[in-house]
């Protein structure tokens, strides 16, 4: 079977005048179709150059990054990219917002509208379409973005950190929500994030990675059936899984059970 995504032997330097930053160096990953897969890793170890290689925002230095067996060559509507900042415009309502891209490509008034409710009511916002980006609360601006990425129906959607800049409880409800709404639509899903806890969440595959140069150290699964609940955060298996990913990200080894 063909991945969704494909990274083969991947390397990422930039030539800065200190020298070559070597961010990302001989990496291998693929990713199935319908996988969510959650990044993670210390600060500067190529989370967002992978990411930005995916999305074709980036190119490699050396190696191969695959979309359904064809080399990346840039941007494109198969992908969506949700960043942390919402990047709403901000004289658009949040249905304008999710009807823009749509209006790009030529959809009619009346069909528009029709999916921009869909998707705003799939993430909670189905009586806010009218409400510009000023009077939503940050988690509810980042719903919009995601309901703007899922309308224009792209295969696979890459976030960096989208719901970094929220408070811990907003998060969660985030969480359940963006599960809810991968799970109606399984698209594929590749997520970065630094909280450990999320990562876990949300994966069906944690992906460690380690910086100087950017690598993945591990890959840990999560066989966590979903819908996931709020129990299965309390659950032993998740502690566990928490541990596993939390000492991968701090290099700390496995206890010794002795
Ligand atoms: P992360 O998302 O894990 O924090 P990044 O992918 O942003 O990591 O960065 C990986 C490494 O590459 C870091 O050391 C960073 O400083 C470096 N880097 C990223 N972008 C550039 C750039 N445009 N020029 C030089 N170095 C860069």
């Amino acid at each position: 079977m063909t991945a969704m995504i494909s990274i083969r032997g991947v390397s990422k330097h930039y030539e800065t005048s200190r020298g070559t930053v070597r961010s990302l160096d001989d990496v291998d990953l693929d990713v199935a179709d319908g996988e969510f897969i959650t990044l993670v890793g210390p600060s500067g170890c190529g989370k967002s150059t992978l990411l930005n290689l995916m999305a074709g925002l980036l190119m490699p230095t050396e190696g191969d990054v695959l979309v359904a067996g064809q080399p990346v060559t840039g941007p494109g509507p198969d992908r969506g990219v949700i960043f942390q900042q919402y990047a709403l415009f901000p004289w658009l309502t949040a249905r304008q917002n999710v009807e823009f891209g749509l209006r790009v490509r030529g959809m009619k008034k009346a069909e528009r509208e029709q999916v921009a409710q869909h998707y705003l009511e799939l993430v909670g916002l189905g009586d806010f379409a009218g409400a510009l980006p000023k009077e939503l609360s940050g988690g509810m601006k980042q719903r919009c973005a995601i309901a703007r990425a899922y309308a224009a129906q792209p295969s696979i959607l890459l976030m960096d950190e989208p719901f970094g800049a929220l408070d811990a409880l907003t998060r969660v409800s985030m969480q359940e929500n963006l599960l809810e709404t991968w799970q109606q639509e399984r698209r594929t899903a590749v997520f970065i994030t630094h909280d450990v806890d999320e990562a876990v969440f949300l994966a069906n595959r944690v992906i460690v990675m380690s910086p100087r140069p950017g690598r993945i150290t591990e890959v840990i699964d999560v066989p966590l059936a979903y819908p996931r609940t709020e129990e299965m955060r309390l659950s032993p298996e998740f502690a566990d899984l928490r541990a596993r990913v939390w000492r991968g990200v701090h290099h700390q080894p496995e206890p010794t059970t002795a």
